[in-house]
């Protein structure tokens, strides 16, 4: 079964509404290059909170076949927490995708899978796509346990999922040691564990679900070594850190058959 290929680039705590502008501008431009074919590729911005509504305003203005999400959300609907943003919230700023559970996120604010379960579950909700973000820690890679820990992660983050919700979900397999490192896992790394997550998804919500979720590869993806990763059976897209903020690089990771 063919799945669209998905390239999501997270802009972390980068870029005021000013330079969204410019950045998005620019990748537009490099997307509506018409050298060159972007139409298999699904592209996502993911910008800091404060960026979206300058985001929306664009996209929506210029009818730009770019979608956006958001880094975090709050697993609560609405209410007395202070500094958080609603699931609903960003839907009504158009956003389709929602990152959780990523690693800056389970480290720096001591997410549990619970609580990525729990954000998951309200972006659903409000009818956007989370982005599930594991992975494995480089001590974990040392000793050879990655698939373990980060299936471990999967099943904690997804519990009390339906096949139906899971085949509608992206996955982003991040190995920590990857991240912001500059050292990108090898395309059989990826696989390894790309397929494996694949693999726990058909074992727990059966063959439909398996071949619809997508998988994504992230850690330190550039232009230069997305095309062997993307060569791999079971990884369906990249999520990009560093290398989305500049259109070039991030277009030519876009631009990766
Ligand atoms: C990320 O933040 O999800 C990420 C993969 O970062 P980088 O591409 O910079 O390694």
């Amino acid at each position: 079964m063919s799945r669209t290929p998905l390239m999501a680039g997270n802009w972390k705590m980068n870029l005021n509404h000013q330079e969204a502008v410019v950045l998005v501008q620019k990748l537009a431009w490099t997307l509506n290059d018409k050298k060159h074919d972007y139409a298999k590729a699904e592209v996502v911005v993911v910008p800091p909170f404060t960026d979206i509504r300058t985001v929306q305003t664009l996209v929506d203005g210029d009818q730009l076949s770019i979608a956006y999400g958001a880094q975090d959300v709050s697993a609560h609907e609405s209410g007395a927490y202070t500094g958080e943003v609603s699931a609903g919230m960003l839907a009504k700023l158009g956003c389709s995708y929602v990152v959780v559970g990523h690693s800056e996120r389970r480290e720096y604010h001591q997410e549990s899978d619970a609580l990525v379960n729990a954000k998951a579950k309200a972006a659903l909700g409000a009818g956007m796509t989370p982005i599930v973000c594991v992975g494995e820690p480089l001590p974990v890679r040392q000793e050879g346990q990655q698939v373990t820990y980060t299936l471990a992660q999967l099943d904690g983050s997804l519990a009390g999922f339906s096949a139906e919700q899971v085949g509608g979900l992206v996955v982003a397999y991040e190995p920590v040691w990857a991240i912001g490192t500059g050292e990108v896992a090898t395309p059989d790394d990826a696989q390894e564990v790309c397929a494996a997550i694949r693999g726990r998804v058909r074992e727990v919500h059966g063959d439909a679900a398996a071949d619809a979720v997508r998988v994504l590869y992230g850690g330190s993806v550039k232009a230069a070594n997305v095309g062997g990763i993307m060569a791999k059976a079971d990884v369906d897209g990249c999520l990009v850190g560093g290398a989305s903020l500049q259109a070039d690089e991030f277009g030519g990771i876009c631009r990766f058959y």
